[in-house]
């Protein structure tokens, strides 16, 4: 399970961003609200289109997910 967060501000596209917390582009504190714990990003762009129509997923840290990481820093794991 990962913490996610909505972005307050939209990006150019007028988008609202969903980050987990350790996304190099996770937003500062006062411009983000907390969505939950969640499984994967999917779930958490679920939850936030209740309360936000534009939130989308980044496409940086929702890509990062799909891959399992892995304490080997020796094994890659290929899409
Ligand atoms: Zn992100």
């Amino acid at each position: 399970m990962k913490f996610f967060y909505l972005s307050t501000n939209d990006n150019d596209q007028g988008f609202f961003e969903i980050h987990e917390r350790e996304c190099p582009h996770l937003p500062p504190l006062l411009q983000r609200d907390y969505i939950g714990l969640f499984n994967s990003a999917k779930e958490a762009l679920k939850k936030a289109i209740n309360f936000n129509p534009n939130a989308s997923l980044c496409s940086i840290c929702s890509q990062k997910l799909v891959k399992k990481r892995d304490s080997s820093a020796n094994q890659i794991i290929e899409n």
